[in-house]
């Protein structure tokens, strides 16, 4: 297997889009494409032809889902939510608003994202944890196949930071629970790639995240 992972900000909020990529298998599961579908599209022909068999989302929030449907038509890869976060995508309408930001397509989406589940492309797999809080479906992927571990945490952890609760079904107690039973009991050296902004370990985080340290 020859793994290819790049992250970049999409979208009117700068959500980072990932592509993790088989090359040998040329297959690909995109994660957040959250706007800036040109781009995507530009930056998978530059992979020589990778066919998107999945594209799954860490929340259904508007800045993280923004070209999923492009993508999906164009593709024709299925695109996955946990359920329980179904109810926001049902709410783009006041999330654009709020943001003000044109409203997005709609795209077909299976809610298939349960805890313990895995979606896989050529020789790797993207295992899903279920990390309630930030969102109620919010969740994070664990990439293994690689050298490295990564975790995918979207808005649940970020770098010296944590997602906000404020918002629809956000619960603050929900997301410490999910940061320290489910993702820092992952492997310290693990790379992780948060929903906005720069990466970091779970291990750095562990020590010095100022809002969830390790319990
Ligand atoms: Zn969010
Ligand atoms: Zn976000």
């Amino acid at each position: 297997m020859s793994l290819h992972i790049e992250t970049f900000p999409a979208g009117p909020l700068g959500c980072n889009c990932s592509i993790v990529a088989d090359l040998s298998a040329k297959q690909a599961i995109v994660v957040d494409p959250g706007g800036d579908f040109d781009e995507i599209e530009a930056r998978l022909a530059a992979l020589g032809g990778v066919k998107v068999t999945a594209i799954v989302h860490t929340h259904t929030h508007i800045d993280h889902v923004g070209a999923t449907a492009p993508l999906q038509t164009t593709t024709g890869a299925r695109a996955c939510i946990h359920e329980a976060d179904r109810f926001l995508y049902d709410l783009l309408p006041v999330q654009a608003a709020m943001i003000g930001v044109p409203l997005p397509q709609k795209a077909e989406l299976e809610g298939s994202l349960d805890d313990g589940t895995t979606v896989t492309a050529g020789g790797f797999e993207l295992g899903v944890l279920h990390t309630p809080g930030h969102t109620p479906g919010s969740v994070c992927f664990v990439l293994s196949g690689g050298d490295k571990p990564h975790v995918f945490t979207g808005d649940t952890l970020f770098r010296r930071g944590i997602g906000r609760t404020d918002l629809w079904g956000g619960d603050s107690d929900l997301i410490l629970r999910s940061i320290q039973g489910k993702l820092y009991t992952l492997d310290p050296a693990a790379v992780v790639v948060p929903g906005h902004g720069d990466a970091s370990t779970i291990g750095e985080e562990r020590g010095k995240n100022p809002f969830v340290r390790a319990s």
